[in-house]
This record gives C-alpha cells, structure tokens and sequence, in this order.
C-alpha cells in the first residue's frame, strides 16, 4: 500500500471504553484499496463478546457522573471541540476516505465537510433540546414535558459516506445526552476509528463514543438489537438488512431509525430549463459513482424536451474523468467491491435483454482496474427491468419518456420505496403540484443535491422511518417525558 501523510490517523485497534483493543480471539481483516486491490490498513474483526463489552462500557458511561452529570451546554462545547478537530485534520480523513472507500478526493473533502456540519449543528442543537408546560384542564395541575435520553444506542452504518453516517447519528446522539456504539460498514473502518480517535482527542469521556469493527455484522447485529441495554438502534443500509434490523427491534420495543434504499425519480416536464436539467441529473447521478441512497435511479423525460435532454446529457456522460479518486481531476472512481460491480453489470445485462437501448457505456472498464464501469446511459428502460425496479447503486442512466404530468407522477411513485425524488419545472403550478403528488421523503425541486445538516433526511413507504439531522434529528434519541404536577 502506498502510505501517505494520512498515516497518523490510521488506526489498527478498535475503541472500547476509551482503550484501544484488538479482537478478543485476536483476528483481523484487511482494508483494500478499491481502486487498486491495495492493502491499506488491518483492523480487528472483533467477536459479539467484544460488542457486548462496548455496549457495556456504552451503559456505564451513560450512567457515570461524566457525562449524565454534564449541563447541556458542556455536551456543546465538547462536539463543538470535535468538530473543530475534525476540520482541522480534514485534509487527511479524506485521503483515508478516498483509500478505503475509492470516492474522488474532492468528493472525500466535501463529504468531511458535510459530515462534520453536523457535528456543528447538534453541538448547537444539544442547547435548544427544550420541554413544553401545558396548559392542564384542570385549575389544580402543570402539565410539564420534558426530554431524556434515552440510553445507549447502537449505530450501524455504511461504505458509501464513511464519515457522514456516522456523524449524522453520533452527533445527534450525544447531543441528546446518550452514548453509542458504531459498527462502521467493513469496507470503510479506517474513517470510522479516525474520527473517534479525534473524538477522544476532544475530551468526550471513555465509553461514550465506541466503535467496533467486524466481519460479522449479522450476529453483532443481532445481538444489538436483542440487548436490553440498547435501547435504541439506527441503521443506513439496505432495505433488506433494515427489514431484519425492525423484526429484530419488536421484542424489545426499541426505538429504530432506518434510512432505507431509495429508488429515486428524476423527472423532466417539457417546462424544465434543460440546462439545469443536465447539471442536476450529473450531480444526482454520478456523486459518488452514483452510490447513494439518493441518487437519481430512473429518468422520466417528456417528449417534448428529450432530445434536447438526452443529447446534452450524453455529452457531459462522455466527458467523464475516470480513475483513481486519488487524481484530483477524477470524478468518478471504482465501485466498491465486487458484489455492487457485478449487480451493476447484470442489471445492465438485464436490461439489454429486455430490449433497453445502450446509448453509452454499458460495459466494466477493466483498462482501468477491476471494480471499475463505464459511465452508463440506457434508454427505452421498461418497467419489468431491474434498472426500474430496483436501485442500481452504480454510475447508469436508466431514462424513460412520458407524455404527460399525470403518468410521470404515477410512474414516479410506482415503487415501494420513497426516499428522494427530483423534478425539474419552471411552471409554478406545476411545481407545488408534483412536489406534493410525490410519494417521498425529500423532494428536490430544480435541484439535484439537497442533503444538508439543517434539512430532515429520511424515507417515507420502505425506505425508513425516522429523519437524521436537521432539529428533528433529535427526536430518535430522546423519549418524552409527561410529569403531572397535581394538588398544587
Ligand atoms: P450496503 O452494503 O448495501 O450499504 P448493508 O445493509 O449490507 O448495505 O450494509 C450496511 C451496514 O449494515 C454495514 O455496516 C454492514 O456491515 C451492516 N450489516 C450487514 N448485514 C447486517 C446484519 N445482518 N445485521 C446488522 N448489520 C448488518
């Protein structure tokens, strides 16, 4: 592996109880480079032993006078240390990012930047965490409400934002007063234990920020749903793992924040300026090798502006700088593994088979390194292709025409997910019209990247339940309290 400045970041151990750990059995796995098969660092490929030992330190913590003793105000001040900690090695996180995850390093630097906007956010938000007095009925009583932590709470995230995920539940979490337990994805550790290493540089006290890596995520994932000392469980993934994430939370009642998969619309109305149009779809599509949860999964073009669209999107599809995300002129990377790369590719198979047209693309580029595929634009999608019924979470266009507004809403909302969806219009009718109709979470409206710390993230139908930054980012990590002041 290629070592850079970044290497005094990289941690090889695990945080349990503000100590650096191996595995209890002592094994390891490596973190490859996807651009390139390099090794990049080991970590431990801890035991569910090893996770109840986190979940345990996680209660003490919790009930230990370090922290439940702290005012709101410290809890501030110490993400708002976290945070500044995190800018200051910004530069560096992002390079472990782009090793472990292939992002582009712009993409990296930008996501370091998000994710620790919200760190920002709820180190101010853990001030405004108010309780209400209502008004009783009754001449004798108060009616007081107030929020309280509600304990230890598991997080298990994902490779495609290594840092963000995390940040967007932690910084949520300790804000309301909990502590945590991440279980950073397999493919990107490395970020995960950065950023908790510059958590415990900032003074947030031992056990209130655990992080443990594995391998074997089902069992440890089972176990936190199972613990009675976790009382709350928030997961980004895929929906299939979500599913079995909720069936597992019932017997204990648990709290559960699920950001799902999305199978994103992106519609164009004849009345769109296809300019906009064409940067937004780019931005949508290819952030990240179109590895997100929101990124844009099936075009719906109306027929009156798709040549124009199609023409000029094929143009700036073609431009793509392909490599490396280490060039800092690349914009699109590898995909992560080999499991997304061979679900991209059948799904374009797929699709052909069906009778799809290839208009771009459509194949792996091995010229360039195994993991990586061609910018892909594919028209004439039908209905019955996995490119349309499925979230192809790769680097493809998948476009369909449409006649009128009536068919792109309901073909837009013909799936069971709905996390984000975009549409581009510049007729104002239309645009409250549709922004409406759409069964989603998020709705961008000429505009293809709306995520932001102040906004609520979240799914409605399979995508999720439960919404992440924002002021309502809070809400999955406090119970309300309804205290009756009688007889008074
Ligand atoms: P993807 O890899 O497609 O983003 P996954 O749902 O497989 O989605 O992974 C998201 C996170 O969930 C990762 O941290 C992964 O290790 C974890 N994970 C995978 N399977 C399970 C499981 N059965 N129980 C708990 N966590 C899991």
């Amino acid at each position: 592996g290629r070592m850079r400045n970044y290497s005094a970041l990289v941690q090889s151990k695990a945080l349990v109880d503000g100590a650096w750990v191996e595995s209890s059995d002592c094994d390891t796995f490596e973190v490859l480079n996807p651009a390139n098969g390099a090794v990049i660092g080991t970590v431990p490929n801890m035991t569910v032993a090893d996770a109840q030992k986190a979940i345990d330190a996680a209660k003490k913590a919790y009930e230990s006078k370090e922290w439940r003793s702290l005012t709101a105000k410290d809890r501030s001040n110490l993400l708002k240390k976290w945070h500044k900690l995190i800018e200051q090695n910004s530069q560096e996180i992002a390079e472990i990012m782009t090793a472990e995850s292939g992002k582009p390093i712009n993409e990296s630097k930008g996501e370091v930047a998000y994710g620790n906007s919200f760190v920002e956010w709820f180190a101010e938000e853990a001030r405004r965490i108010y309780g209400e007095i209502i008004p009783s009925a009754a001449p004798n009583r108060e009616i007081i409400v107030m929020k309280q932590p509600i304990g230890v709470a598991a997080l298990i995230t994902p490779w495609n934002f290594p840092m963000a995920m995390i940040t967007r539940k932690a910084g949520a979490a300790l804000a309301a007063g909990c502590t945590v337990v991440v279980k950073p994805s397999e493919d990107t550790p490395l970020t995960a234990l950065a950023v908790a290493k510059l958590a415990e540089d900032a003074g947030i006290p031992k056990g209130v920020i655990n992080v443990v890596t594995t391998k074997k995520a089902a069992p440890m994932g089972e176990l936190f749903c199972k613990s009675p000392d976790v009382r709350g469980i928030s997961f980004t993934g895929s929906t299939e793992v979500g599913k079995l994430l909720f069936r597992n939370c019932a017997d204990g009642i648990k709290r559960v924040c699920l950001e799902l998969g999305g199978n994103a619309p992106f519609i164009v109305f004849d009345s769109a300026d296809v300019e906009k149009a064409v940067d937004g779809a780019m931005a949508s599509k290819f952030r990240n090798c179109g590895q997100t949860c929101v990124s844009a999964n099936r075009f719906f073009v109306q027929d009156g502006i798709y040549d124009k669209f199609v023409e000029q999107l094929k143009k700036r599809v073609e431009a793509l700088k392909i490599g490396n995300g280490e060039g800092c002129d690349v914009q699109i990377g590898p995909l992560i593994n080999e499991m997304q790369f061979k679900k991209v590719s059948g799904f374009v198979e797929d699709a052909k088979d069906k009778k799809a047209t290839v208009l771009s693309g459509g194949k792996p580029l091995t010229e360039v390194g195994s993991l990586f595929y061609a910018p892909t634009i594919i028209t004439d999608v039908p209905s019955t292709a996995k490119l349309y019924t499925e979230e192809v979470f790769g680097p493809v266009v998948s476009i369909i025409r449409f006649r009128d507004e009536e068919e792109a809403v309901q073909k837009a909302n013909d799936t069971r997910r709905g996390l984000a969806g975009y549409f581009y219009s510049e007729n104002l009718q239309q645009v409250f019209r549709v922004a409406k109709r759409l069964e989603v979470g998020m709705v961008g409206v000429n505009e293809g990247i709306i995520s932001a710390a102040e906004a609520p993230f979240g799914g409605v139908k399979e995508s999720g339940v439960g919404r992440e930054g924002s002021k309502h980012g809070i809400d999955d990590y406090v119970d309300i309290k309804y205290i009756c002041m009688g007889n008074l």
